[in-house]
């Protein structure tokens, strides 16, 4: 289920020339927690829905092993449009598409925010923090109109390209979880 205000003929930035369709978050809508990706790659573009690639696979595995299901939680990406050759966002890129966000925030009032990667922590924490640090401090942010736990965990293409990164990955994912109360 998509939650909040989305555009499906957007063209508020470049990234609309490029993609096959705009990729909204989907999942539960009264989630306590979101996790939220950078942009849609080829898969989730040709599919209309984020994270269901071989990254997908991998957080519906961890996900699963830490007994929830995709269906209970509310995934996103910052922006909801493939970038090229899967290279990250830019900056007003971002900035075009954080409407679309904060509706989908506002929409799901979660608890607990998971940024998978350090493009989307560094963002939404407005640092130049590295993964190794960021992985280890988890804070109270502000996002939108609310404050928020967040958590980071790896990319999980980081952790198909590196798969000693995948222990920290579970790691964050199980932390994030347990203080969205979904998890013991
Ligand atoms: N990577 C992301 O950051 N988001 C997706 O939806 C898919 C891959």
């Amino acid at each position: 289920m998509t939650c909040g205000k989305i555009n499906f003929a957007c063209t508020r930035c470049r990234l609309s020339k490029g993609r096959t369709q705009v990729v909204p978050g989907t999942g539960r809508c009264s989630s306590p927690i979101v996790f939220i990706g950078e942009a849609p790659g080829r898969e989730e573009d040709l599919k209309g829905e984020p994270f269901v690639g071989r990254g997908g696979k991998l957080l519906d595995k961890v996900l699963k092993e830490a007994g929830v299901d995709r269906s209970e939680v509310f995934i996103c990406n910052l922006v909801r449009c493939r970038p090229p050759d899967n290279r990250r966002p830019r900056k007003d890129e971002i900035e075009a598409c954080s409407r679309f966000l904060e509706s989908e925030l506002e929409t799901v009032k979660p608890k607990v925010v998971c940024a998978l990667g350090q493009t989307v922590a560094n963002h939404l924490l407005g640092n130049k923090e590295r993964m190794a640090e960021l992985v280890r401090k988890n804070r109270t942010v502000n996002l939108g109109s609310a404050d928020v736990r967040l958590f980071v965990a790896y990319h999980p293409a980081a952790c198909l390209y590196q798969r000693k990164n995948i222990g920290s990955f579970k790691k964050s994912i199980g932390a994030s979880l347990r203080a969205a109360k979904l998890k013991r």
